[in-house]
């Protein structure tokens, strides 16, 4: 730690919390919904799969939605299940389920986000036959009448599932109060990341990848207490400015990258200030309505607020601008486009985005990654060359 920092009482709070999601991060085993299920005895735990899902409807009907991300481990089953060379996040996942650390879960919800996702629902309902599974679809049509509709199906048939499982009804009042306790989380995190983007010496990357990696397995008012505490000691913080080169990051979305290539890039002399990982925590661009029908609520905010994300169509002269949008809103002064191995829609949007990022131009450069890298040697050498020449330009 900064000698100048080290007897700063807000770093000590903030060591205390790091540690704690760290703990989080690092376990494999799902401990915390293990624990959540024991103090709530009876109550079911679901797992879903990036990119988004709406917890809320998990969390009306009393159970606890837990995000189901991978994670770096030998793979072994997995790869029996999967080509090896495809990316790595369902190879974790089947690795994860067969060894019995996702027994703590009732069912598992994959959203529609590519072709390997929707094969894993396939798989999931072989490989575990009693457990409840969903694949869970979104419109790629934004209009109220056709996608709209078609979304509310979805959503009311998710709902019917879930009442099925636990014997209870999800009531209007029950969703309307989930949905305002996420919307309250999501003002958390996006006054964590408006801070970052205003000091990010105060709220490095690597401390605010773990709060949001925290929130795929906490219940959603301890994950809004955590962002409390840490924007609370983030805000007293007396850390100060480094000569680094402000970049935002894109390619994160469903497969997370690894702790340590969040650090490396933090290393190598570049403070993100923006990014995509945990995206089903910034989902929603505004609130969701909390009055009215919960269930249109909920349509209209996917239909009309959802983010630009490689898994929700846009037209090809239309990607890209909400990057170069957001860029500019944070003061970025390049971007880093990296991409899980083999991920078809991060691969297949890059183009169409770097040349908006070209077009408006900001500098930019790319890499592949996969959540088992642990060679980060040459990505800092990458990411170091271009904060350099971001920085003597
Ligand atoms: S990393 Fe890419 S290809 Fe792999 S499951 Fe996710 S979206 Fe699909």
């Amino acid at each position: 730690m900064d000698t100048r920092v080290a007897d700063d009482p807000s770093e000590r709070r903030r060591s205390a919390i790091v540690e704690r999601v760290e703990t989080l991060y690092c376990d494999l085993e799902f401990g915390a919904v293990r624990e959540w299920k024991t103090k709530h005895p009876g109550a079911r735990a679901i797992g879903y799969m990036p990119v988004y899902v709406p917890r809320e409807i998990i969390h009306a009907a009393g159970m606890l939605p837990v995000g189901v991300l991978g994670g770096d481990l030998e793979i072994v089953k997995g790869d029996a299940c999967f080509q090896s060379y495809i990316c790595h996040i369902p190879r974790s996942t089947i690795e994860l389920g067969m060894n019995g650390a996702l027994d703590c879960l009732d069912g598992m919800i994959f959203p529609s986000i590519c072709d390997v996702i929707r094969n894993l629902s396939g798989m999931w309902q072989i490989l575990f036959p009693g457990k409840y599974v969903r694949y869970f679809d979104v419109p790629q049509n934004f209009s109220d009448a056709i996608g709209g509709e078609f979304y509310e199906r979805e959503l009311r048939g998710f709902i019917a599932d879930l009442e099925g499982l636990s014997g209870g009804k999800v009531s209007d009042d029950a969703l309307r109060r989930s949905i305002g306790l996420y919307n309250e989380n999501r003002r958390r995190v996006e006054a964590m990341y408006a801070l970052r983007a205003e000091r990010p010496w105060v709220v490095p990357s690597s401390e605010l990848y773990l709060i949001m990696r925290a929130g795929a397995l906490l219940d959603v008012e301890a994950h809004s207490a955590l962002l409390d505490e840490y924007l609370d000691a983030a805000r007293a913080s007396r850390r100060p400015p480094l000569d680094m080169a402000r970049v935002a990051l894109r390619g994160t979305f469903c497969e997370q990258p690894p702790y340590e290539l969040v650090r490396t890039l933090e290393r190598s002399g570049c403070y993100i200030v923006d990014d995509d990982w945990m995206m089903v925590q910034r989902w929603y661009k505004s609130d969701v309505d909390t009055a009215g029908d919960p269930v249109k609520a909920l349509v209209g905010a996917f239909l009309h607020r959802s983010p630009a994300c490689p898994s929700i169509y846009l037209a090809e002269g239309e990607k890209g601008a909400e990057l170069v949008q957001c860029a500019r809103d944070v003061k970025a002064e390049g971007v880093l486009f990296a991409a899980p191995s083999f991920c078809d829609p991060a691969l297949l949007d890059q183009p169409m985005t770097q040349a908006a990022v070209a077009r408006a131009g900001l500098p930019h450069t790319s890499f592949l990654y996969s959540e088992s890298t642990g060679q980060f040697q040459v990505i800092r050498e990458q990411a170091g060359t271009f904060a350099d020449s971001i920085k003597l330009s």
